[in-house]
């Protein structure tokens, strides 16, 4: 009998990638055969890195944890889960405000394909308050976010601001 492959995605802006999606990324890993990061296109929110940029920067970042991957898509999230066999959403957690989001995402989710579960994880603490948006505000400003990203984000976010 053939295996049954066990994958998820992580659907996101990622831009840029920070420790908390690796966080989530790494542990959701260990429950699945495979986690697919998926890049949304999200022109309409102004994305500081282009979606090739973003999946180069997802790519570097988890080279080292094997059963990841990364593509990028545009549409529904949940016609991408389908059209690349997946079982799951894994989406994160951080605050109450993300939840009534998050709760109103995975209702509509269901309702599209009930076969696609939604997931959610909290990160470890030190990242509950971390988000891309105060990683490239800190960057911009002159400060160090070093703690926060890896190192090849560090250094895109130090290119791209020098520009
Ligand atoms: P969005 O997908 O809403 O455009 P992001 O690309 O930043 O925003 O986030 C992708 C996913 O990662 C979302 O599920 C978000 O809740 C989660 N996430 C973002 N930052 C963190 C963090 N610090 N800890 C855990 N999960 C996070």
């Amino acid at each position: 009998m053939d295996k049954i492959i066990r994958k998820i995605i992580y659907p996101g802006t990622f831009d840029p990638i920070h420790n908390g999606h690796i966080d989530i990324a790494t542990r959701a890993a260990k429950l699945f055969d495979s986690l697919e990061f998926v890049v949304a296109d999200n022109s309409e929110k102004n994305p500081l890195f282009s979606g090739d940029e973003r999946s180069q920067l997802i790519s570097d970042s988890t080279q080292h944890i094997e059963n990841i991957k990364v593509s990028q898509f545009k549409g529904l999230v949940v016609n991408h889960a389908k059209n690349s066999n997946a079982i799951a959403i894994i989406r994160g957690l951080r605050h109450v405000s993300d939840f009534e989001f998050e709760f109103q995402m995975a209702m509509m989710n269901f309702h599209l394909d009930p076969d696609i579960a939604s997931l959610f994880m909290m990160p470890d603490e030190k990242y509950i308050h971390l988000n891309s948006t105060v990683v490239k505000d800190v960057v911009k400003n002159g400060g160090d976010i070093s703690a926060f990203v890896p190192i090849g984000v560090n250094k895109a976010l130090l290119s791209k601001y020098s520009q």
